[in-house]
């Protein structure tokens, strides 16, 4: 039981051990804090996090509501755009959210919030590399530099606008010709349409999202003195007398001092009873896996028209994309993958043996209207750290940090690097 009892050192219960809860827990636990991690899943990052896309994009932060989109809107809920799908519904909440989704669209909110992300992008960059400086942790991370692609001059003309406003604020990203782009990266020379160039983020990473909260969950429990509750689920939260008390579906009880809600897109049903509304959509993706193919790029690549995302990941190679928003059902619908794997196939055919790709995979983006995940302490017990859609692998290592920073303080009690 996390309980403060006599022991001076706050107890903090935090709920949902995906990327964010584990990476939360670790900047808690290192500032002195006593923490129980609760997930119903027997491992930790088998929800959203298990399979996701694996690129840690520190600096491909623009949001995805952007002046572009309105004229789209109705295409999108119509189904026209394969990438990307809005579901027709009436439900109050989802209405609410795709309005407040569209008040963001504007250029100079698109502006603000691409730029707050990209600050909270080169936090998580610093706070990994402390991370893993401290820690030997093996999750396939490399620094292999990430590559946008782009087909249409007019597109790689805005992009250059939006690299020269990342650069004012301290990102560091070039744009590439054909030439270049295909020195740099020869095996994109298999495509059937060159690229006309492509941004390049030298800085960029990739690593196993899954592997990465396996292995700092028990850093966390050996070197920490985390309580790891695994195939625990959490099926009520209220703060009485000044303590969080959390019920689980065995009939226990947990108390604590503080209580950290990092459930993903499942937080949204905790959220009406704290006053923070309907700020949470899930938005479906799909990837698969597969053997390396005969020619695969070594950087994470990005195709921009057509939203898929690849990479290798410790000898294999990740497929990622789609978006389907308002939809938070996660069974494998046929269609869509076999429209993933051709498309992947389209576009760089010889990276992956695709005949021999592994099952398919979905997730729920925990969206918020802005891109912008809600880290904050609600009230004296109460801190949600979520709606980091489609950027959670990405930032949870900086918002952890700025969670901790509003729970406990920047200086704390520091424990460990
Ligand atoms: C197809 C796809 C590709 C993506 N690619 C990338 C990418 O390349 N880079 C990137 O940065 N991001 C990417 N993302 C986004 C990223 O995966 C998510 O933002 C991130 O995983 C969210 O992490 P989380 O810890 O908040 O949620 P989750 O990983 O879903 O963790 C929440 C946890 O809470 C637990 N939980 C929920 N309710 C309860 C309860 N009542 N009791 C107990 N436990 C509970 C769940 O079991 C789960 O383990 C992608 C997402 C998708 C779908």
């Amino acid at each position: 039981m996390a309980d403060s009892g006599s022991d001076k050192a706050l107890s903090v219960i935090v709920v949902g051990a995906g990327v964010v809860g584990v990476a939360t827990a670790y900047a808690l636990a290192r500032r002195g804090a006593r923490v129980t991690l609760i997930d119903r899943e027997q491992q930790p990052g088998r929800g959203t996090s298990f399979a996701n896309g694996a690129q840690l994009s520190y600096l491909y932060t623009d949001a995805l509501a952007n002046p572009g989109i309105l004229k789209r809107v109705p295409g999108l809920l119509l189904g026209l755009e394969p990438a990307f799908r809005l579901k027709p519904s009436l439900d109050p909440a989802y209405l609410w959210w795709l309005l407040q989704f569209l008040r963001n669209a504007t250029p100079g909110r698109f502006r603000a919030n691409t730029l707050a992300g990209l600050q909270l992008g080169l936090e998580s960059r610093s706070a990994m590399a402390a991370l893993l400086a401290a820690h030997s942790l093996d999750f396939g991370h490399s620094a292999s530099g990430k590559l946008h692609l782009h087909d249409s001059s007019v597109g790689l003309a805005e992009a250059a606008k939006l690299v020269e406003l990342k650069r004012r604020h301290g990102g560091q990203q070039e744009i590439l010709g054909t030439a270049e782009l295909l020195t740099l990266e020869p095996a994109l020379r298999s495509r059937a349409v060159v690229p006309v160039g492509a941004v390049y983020t030298p800085q960029d990473a990739v690593g196993d999202p899954f592997r990465f909260c396996v292995g700092l969950l028990d850093v966390l429990v050996r070197s920490f003195g985390v309580a790891a509750r695994l195939g625990t689920i959490v099926t009520g939260m209220e703060l009485r007398k000044g303590q969080a008390v959390v019920r689980l579906n065995e009939g226990e009880t947990l108390t604590a001092d503080e209580l950290v809600i990092c459930a993903g897109a499942e937080s949204g049903r905790w959220l009406a009873t704290y006053g923070l509304g309907s700020s949470l959509q899930p938005m479906k993706g799909y990837s698969f896996t597969a053997p390396l193919g005969v020619d695969c790029p070594v950087s994470s690549i990005t195709d921009v028209a057509r939203k898929l995302v690849f990479c290798q990941l410790q000898g294999r190679v990740r497929v990622a994309g789609l978006a389907e928003l308002g939809t938070a059902d996660r069974t494998v619908a046929a269609k869509r993958f076999d429209y993933l794997l051709a498309t992947a196939r389209d576009i760089l055919p010889l990276a992956a043996d695709y005949a021999a790709a592994g099952e398919p995979w979905t997730g729920l983006r925990p969206m918020t209207p802005s891109s912008l995940p809600i880290v904050r302490r609600v009230r004296p017990g109460l801190s949600v750290n979520i709606g980091h859609g489609m950027l959670g692998w990405t930032f949870a290592m900086g918002s952890a940090e700025r969670l901790a920073n509003a729970m406990l303080g920047v200086a704390g009690q520091q424990r460990g690097p």
